[in-house]
This record gives structure tokens, sequence and C-alpha cells, in this order.
């Protein structure tokens, strides 16, 4: 099974230090939660997880796959396998639903390129192509697991999308793409409780032996309806406890506050 690997991570943005020292597993097949207070650095460790520019690494290691990815760019890091649900997924004015996802596919269909070939400054175009017929068939397929509504993939990516449709697209996306470690950040911030249901068990559709997930939530309430096989809680951008289900209800009922590392000021 793929594994990532994440030893002693430290990151920094704008020479601020956010990570400081993470160590974290996450398996194929497994459901890990990411838990903590807001600013914590959560969102940080997925975008670093993911490559993002942004931030600096100024220690420590990311391996996925058996490979040390850190110097890799986005791009190849979502064509080996990895996959970040974005927090505010940007409007895409004019491209639909199916192309964006037709592109994405292609792509990580193709898989990495070998090194020198990639374009470091964005996203290449993928040179395999999918048959029309074969993909519509594919995406029906996913679109029947996830209960997505067929009007939806012919609209423009995210353009008017509410909460609730933009997740859908993710997790549309997520099931097609079908990474081996996927990480959803606040998948359930701003849906009201159908919505939330609804992502919840579009989510556990997809769960199986070939999908890592990292679900990153400051509340435990989507906690109750995908429940992790491990829990870890963040603070101050070092993982401060981790433990199993359990861990996410004592949370909900004590707060954040007890696990806060001695020397760590209140914000
Ligand atoms: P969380 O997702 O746990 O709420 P974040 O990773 O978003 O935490 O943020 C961690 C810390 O990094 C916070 O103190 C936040 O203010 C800081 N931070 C995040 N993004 C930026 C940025 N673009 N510029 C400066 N500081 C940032
Ligand atoms: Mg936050
Ligand atoms: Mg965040």
């Amino acid at each position: 099974a793929s594994e990532l690997v994440i030893k002693n991570l430290h990151a920094s943005i704008e020479g601020k230090p956010i990570l400081r020292g993470v160590d974290l597993v996450v398996r194929q097949g497994e459901v890990h939660a990411l838990m903590g207070p807001n600013g914590s650095g959560k969102s940080t460790l997925a975008n670093v997880i993911m490559g993002n520019p942004k931030y600096e690494v100024t220690d420590g290691e990311i391996w996925f796959k058996g490979e040390n990815i850190l110097e890799y760019s986005p791009d190849r890091r979502a064509r080996m396998g990895l996959f970040l649900a974005f927090q505010y997924p940007m409007a895409i004015p004019g491209v639909s639903v199916a192309n964006f996802l037709r592109r994405a596919l292609e792509a990580v269909r193709e898989g990495p390129r070998p090194v020198g070939e990639e374009n470091p400054s964005g996203r290449p175009a993928p040179r395999k192509t999918i048959p029309p017929s074969e993909f519509r068939n594919l995406l029906r397929e996913k679109m029947k697991l996830l209960k997505v509504d067929n009007s939806f993939i012919n609209r423009s990516i995210n353009d008017g999308f509410s909460g609730g449709e933009k997740k859908r697209a993710e997790i549309l996306q997520m099931a097609l793409l079908e990474p081996e470690i996927a990480m959803m950040d606040e998948t359930d911030s701003g849906l009201d409780i159908d919505a939330l249901k609804i992502v919840s068990d579009s989510v556990n559709a997809l769960r199986g032996p070939k999908l890592g997930l990292l679900v990153i939530t400051h509340y435990q309430r989507i906690l109750n309806y995908i429940v992790p096989d491990f829990v870890h809680v963040m603070f101050d951008g070092r993982i401060v406890r981790s433990g199993g289900k359990e861990l996410a209800l004592e949370l909900e009922e004590k707060g954040y506050e007890w696990l806060r590392p001695e020397g760590s000021e209140v914000a």
C-alpha cells in the first residue's frame, strides 16, 4: 500500500515559522482526522504536502510511495496520486465541470513526466486524451455512486455553485481521479446539516483499501458521519496528541485548551 510519510516537517510563510516538527504517516485504506484550533497550522500542512510554493520548507522530509517529494511540483505530486480538495475552491468561468474533470483525469492517467520534461511553472497539458465516450461512461458511473445530478456537469466549474455543490464537485473530482492519498480541508465548513450528510455519504462511498484520507476539520461534527481510524490534534504547528476515534469525542466534550503545550501563548 502507498504511504505518505511526514518526518519532522518545519515550514514557514513569509519568514514566519508555522509548522514546527510534524510527524505523520497516512497509508492507503486509512482515514485520519486532523483537528486543532484555528491557526494551528492544519491548512498549512495540507498546502505544504501538496507543494504550494507560498510556503517554505525549512526542515524535515515528505515521502510518498518511497520517494522524497519535497522538490516535486504540485502537478507532479497530483500525478503521483496525491489530492487536495480546496477549502475555498475558485470559480473558473467558461470551463464546464465535465471538461475540467476530463483534463485532470488525463493528466493523472498520464502520470508524472520524466524529470526535465516538466513545466515547473505550471500544469503541462496532458498528451494522452481519453475518448469522450469512455469519459462520459466513467463520469456517469461516478455520478451514480455519489448521487450527483446530471445537469451539474455541464455548468461552469464552481460558477454560481452553492457551498454544498462546490464540495460535491470536489468529491466527484476525487472519485474520478482515484487518488491514493487525499486531503480534505474543512470540507464541512459552511455546510448545513443536510449538505453535510450528503457530502459525508459521498466520502464514505469512496472509502476502501485504495484510498487514504486526511480529513482536516476544526469541528468534531463531520466525524460523526465520516468515522476516522485515527485522530490527531495539532497545536502551534505540531501534532500534540494522536488517538482513535474516541479522541474526537473527547475534544467535543472538553475543547482544545487541555492539550495546549506548555509555553504556548493564548492567541
Ligand atoms: P489552520 O488551518 O489550523 O486554521 P493555518 O495553517 O491556516 O491554520 O494557519 C496557521 C498560521 O499561519 C496562522 O497563524 C496564520 O495566521 C498563518 N498564516 C496562514 N497563511 C498565511 C499567510 N498567507 N500569510 C501569513 N500568515 C499566514
Ligand atoms: Mg483556519
Ligand atoms: Mg485551515
